[in-house]
């Protein structure tokens, strides 16, 4: 059923909530945005608390960045949100998030790799992580789309923190709270020092993540609690 933008609106902002109270975002950090009717986006204002957000603040954009609708400044990441969209057919959310165990990998410069079968399923890749670059610039958005590449739903932007991209703003956040899940997992095995890491082989990934895409959740979707 597809949703009006009012409701849109409504939705974006719950998922939101939730990303602020699972401690993905904290302060006024972390942006989120959802496709609507094809060409056009609705995102979340600069400098807003996730908390704060009310549906009429956020902002209806074209893909090329004009304000269809709204009076807000839109946060300073517009330009990696719209450039993901146009070069993405098949993503029709993202969110980006500064989760902490994800930041510290992004700090180290270390990839996460695949370790758990929650992962393998839903994310399916490595998350890579990103040249630095400053916030809020076209190269950040040129990093994070080559990032992505053609069919990646996650990444590390580095020193800054992570994006994740889904079909439905649940898919993205599923993704949002896996990559946090698995670099924490990540940062306690190598806090534990062991030699072997039980990375899961490329084959068996592969298969999870097709059987998930295909079999897992109601008709290939998921559920979140949005009230
Ligand atoms: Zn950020």
């Amino acid at each position: 059923m597809k949703l009006s933008e009012y409701e849109l609106r409504e939705k974006l902002i719950k998922v939101a909530r939730k990303c602020f109270q699972y401690r993905l975002m904290a302060g006024t950090w972390g942006n989120l945005s959802v496709r609507f009717d094809r060409e056009k986006v609705l995102i979340t204002p600069s400098g807003f608390e996730k908390t704060a957000l009310k549906p009429e603040n956020l902002l209806l954009m074209d893909l090329e960045g004009n304000v269809l609708r709204g009076d807000l400044k839109p946060t300073i990441e517009t330009s990696m949100h719209l450039g993901i969209y146009k070069a993405r057919d098949d993503v029709n959310a993202v969110i980006h998030t500064h989760s902490p165990y994800a930041m510290t990998l992004s700090v180290i410069n270390e990839p996460i790799p695949v370790l758990t079968v929650e992962f393998a399923s839903a994310v399916g890749h490595e998350v890579p992580v990103t040249g630095f670059v400053l916030p809020g610039t076209k190269d950040l958005a040129d990093e994070v789309v080559k990032a992505l590449g053609e069919d990646g739903v996650a990444a590390l932007i580095r020193n800054h923190g992570v994006v994740a991209v889904g079909e439905s703003l649940e898919e993205a956040y599923n993704v949002a709270i896996l990559v946090e899940e698995e670099a924490r997992t990540y940062f306690w095995i190598m806090l534990l020092g062991k030699s072997e890491i039980g990375r899961i082989p490329t084959e068996l990934v592969e298969k999870m993540r097709k059987f998930f895409k295909k079999d897992y959740g109601q008709k290939g979707k998921i559920v979140l609690d949005l009230e």
